[in-house]
């Protein structure tokens, strides 16, 4: 088995709705084990215009291949509505592999781990919450200096999504 963190965000239709629901499908892929999901944190968006995002980040243990739980990600993707108009154009829902055990993919259609998410508030505070601060990624930086170097600014971290969390328990 092997510990794969995916990042969700949403700013369409509902966005922590469109995340728990995202939460309930990761939660029955198969050969699979739920492990947890972060609370709910909400920031604007990085491109103007749009509204502002909701993101998580949901942890499972899984015998799926990478490219199998790919596919299996973007179904749920496409059940949630997600339609592809333009590149990081608004979403019902995005569902990116953080990481794949300590995995290092480079495929045309799996970068692992994700190209950017050193750079993301939204998705390293949330992982924070599931991953020990020793973390270390592909490249030898831990968990704990990447999140020195990506200040908690323009977050929320949304109160009362306790249900949200129970559902990993
Ligand atoms: P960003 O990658 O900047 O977060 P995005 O999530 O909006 O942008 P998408 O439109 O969801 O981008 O995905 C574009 C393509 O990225 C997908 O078709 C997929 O094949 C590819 N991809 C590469 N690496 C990953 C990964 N680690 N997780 C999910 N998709 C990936
Ligand atoms: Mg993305
Ligand atoms: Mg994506």
């Amino acid at each position: 088995m092997e510990r794969i963190y995916i990042g969700m965000g949403s700013n369409l239709a509902d966005p922590a709705e469109q995340l728990r629901n995202a939460v309930e499908a990761i939660a029955q892929l198969p050969n699979s084990v739920f492990v947890g999901v972060s609370a709910f944190y909400q920031s604007d968006s990085l491109l103007p215009g749009q509204p502002r995002y909701t993101n998580a980040v949901a942890t499972i243990e899984t015998h799926m291949a990478p490219l199998e739980l790919l596919d299996a990600l973007q179904a749920i993707e496409n059940d949630q509505g997600r339609e592809r108009l333009e590149r990081w154009g608004p979403r019902t829902l995005d569902l990116d592999i953080l990481l794949f055990g300590n995995q290092l993919i480079d495929e045309p259609r799996l970068k692992v781990p994700h190209y950017h998410m050193h750079a993301r508030p939204f998705v390293l505070y949330p992982l924070a919450e599931l991953a020990p601060a020793s973390l270390k990624l592909a490249d030898g930086r831990s968990l704990e200096q990447l999140l020195k170097d990506c200040p908690f600014v323009g977050l929320e971290r949304l109160p009362g999504l306790a249900e949200s969390n129970q559902l990993a328990r």
